[in-house]
């Protein structure tokens, strides 16, 4: 039961955490001045690793 909880908590904290470092991460692109790296499929930003489709 209390390891229940000490779970409950952790997996609470961490999903705070990721949309901390989401936000983070999603400013973060907004503001770089991207250098983008082509493949087939999708072009991959090599500051920021903003990902976009090249599939139209
Ligand atoms: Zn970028």
């Amino acid at each position: 039961m209390e390891e229940a909880i000490r779970l409950r908590e952790e997996i609470l904290r961490l999903q705070e955490s990721l949309l901390e470092h989401r936000r983070q991460l999603f400013a973060l692109q907004q503001s770089c001045l991207h250098e983008f790296q082509e493949t087939p499929l999708a072009r991959t930003c090599v500051k920021c690793l903003l990902t976009e489709s090249l599939y139209y």
